[in-house]
């Protein structure tokens, strides 16, 4: 695999791409030649822990690892002591293994990410225990029924409607409307309700969505007025990226590409690189590698990406903020997870001195992947002001009473939402030189 592989490759908008592995990698291979492959006509078991291995031979060369599936004979670790390995756990493992193959290959995390959504959609209990058959009916005949409603389901999910009259609407493929389309029978009605319990349990999914706004309202109730925060890091433009990036120094990928790039990338390897902190000689510059050195790390090491990002805000922007974040947060308010929790017994978050913003008492946000495919965050900052939780009648009365300067708040926020450069003579000279590039490559375009 060359360098040039891409950053992201759903951006072509074709959602099979996405969902389809084996059409990517066949995709990638093509590039290489011919391959001739010769297929027997049984069917492998997916649910098995063998199948890891079977269906990636170049990512694990050897008949070993896997997930342990319930009910299923052990295939490997067969000792009584030995650990249990969930498809959860091997999934969240799989996704931090050293060696290169794994993080590198475009196709192998999605693989078992895949594998591992559908095992939990479809042997959850939840979903059909419901449904039993009747007794003494041939089980032929339930199967069929479900069979039946499935399909239904699935031409209501992209055809069908909801409402009537001037508030009929397309369902047009989301699935958080489903269970309310016009036409279901009593039992494809049930079905998409606990498709809908099932998904909201789920990661990647749209009833994620739904919960997210749940949480942010009731936040809103609790914490009063916030105001709404994007933040969008750039994984190319971050020295955290290439610091979290982990390949042992000696893996023969590292040494496939050209001298520069092997260089830096043995250079990154190391567990100290870029350095987090000024050097002991108290210099606060770090070399780092060019962009096409950054470019193919953020695209090999998409784990680094994801961490780099969880760095940047449950650290950096918590710390921005003024607010008390640990990695567990708010989880950490269980007693049996953390000692010691986030919020104080209030329920506020604030750091004594607050942040940038002034006292924060609380934030919370949602994680998007943009069409670059870097993390990132929409939220809701909740500011200890006098609109957190006042009505309009409330603050007029106070400015009447002069115990509020409306002045302030205007300086807050023209402060806060400041649209000028800070520094008009290097906008200008940068301005400058984006006018002078344009002009030498209209003119080397014409000579
Ligand atoms: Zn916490």
């Amino acid at each position: 695999m060359d360098n040039i592989r891409p950053k992201a490759f759903h951006l072509d908008k074709d959602i099979t791409t996405c969902i389809n592995p084996d059409v990517l990698r066949e995709g990638t291979l093509e590039r290489y030649g011919d391959l001739h492959i010769q297929t027997g006509g049984k069917f492998l078991p997916t649910w098995h822990t063998s199948y890891t291995s079977q269906a990636l031979p170049f990512v694990i060369p050897r008949m070993v690892s896997g997930p342990d599936y319930l009910n299923e004979q052990r295939w490997r670790r067969v000792y009584d002591d030995a650990p249990e390995v969930s498809p959860t756990e091997f999934m969240r493992g799989f996704a931090r293994r050293v060696e290169a193959q794994v993080a590198h290959d475009m196709t192998a995390i999605p693989i078992v990410r895949s594998n591992w959504f559908q095992y939990t959609l479809q042997k959850t209990g939840a979903f059909l225990a419901p449904y039993a058959a009747k007794r003494g009916e041939p089980e032929n005949n339930t199967a069929n029924e479900f069979i039946e409603a499935a399909k239904s389901l699935f031409k209501h999910l992209h055809k069908g409607t909801t409402g009537s009259g001037k508030q009929k609407m397309p369902i047009a493929g989301d699935t958080t409307r489903l269970p309310y389309a016009n036409g279901l029978t009593p039992l494809e009605r049930r079905l998409a309700w606990s498709m809908h319990f099932m998904c909201q349990n789920l990661p990647g999914v749209q009833q994620l969505r739904q919960l997210m706004g749940h949480a942010q309202f009731g936040a809103r109730i609790v914490y009063g007025d916030c105001i709404f925060i994007t933040v969008s890091p750039n994984s190319q433009h971050s020295a955290l990226v290439l610091r979290l990036c982990r390949t042992r120094r000696n893996d023969p990928s590292l040494s496939a590409d050209d001298g520069n790039m092997t260089e830096w990338l043995h250079k990154i390897a190391k567990k100290d690189f870029p350095l987090l902190e000024a050097s002991e000689k108290d210099t606060h510059e770090v070399m780092l590698p060019d962009y096409e050195v950054r470019r193919v790390c953020g695209a090999r090491e998409p784990l680094a990406v994801v961490d780099a990002y969880h760095v940047t805000m449950r650290l950096r922007l918590a710390r921005l903020l003024g607010v008390r974040m640990c990695p567990n947060c708010p989880r950490c308010n269980d007693a049996s997870i953390s000692k010691y929790p986030c919020q104080d017994k209030f329920g506020s978050n604030m750091m004594p001195m607050g942040g940038v913003l002034g006292g924060v008492d609380a934030f919370g946000s949602a994680t998007e992947f943009q069409s670059t495919n870097d993390p990132h965050i929409h939220g809701e900052v909740h500011i200890v002001c006098i609109y957190q939780f006042s009505t309009l009648e409330e603050i007029a009365n106070e400015i009447k009473k002069k115990l509020l300067d409306p002045k302030t708040v205007f300086d807050f926020n023209a402060w806060l939402h400041r649209e000028e450069p800070f520094n008009p003579t290097r906008l200008v000279v940068f301005f400058f030189f984006i006018i002078r590039n344009v002009c030498i490559n209209l003119v080397t375009l014409f000579l």
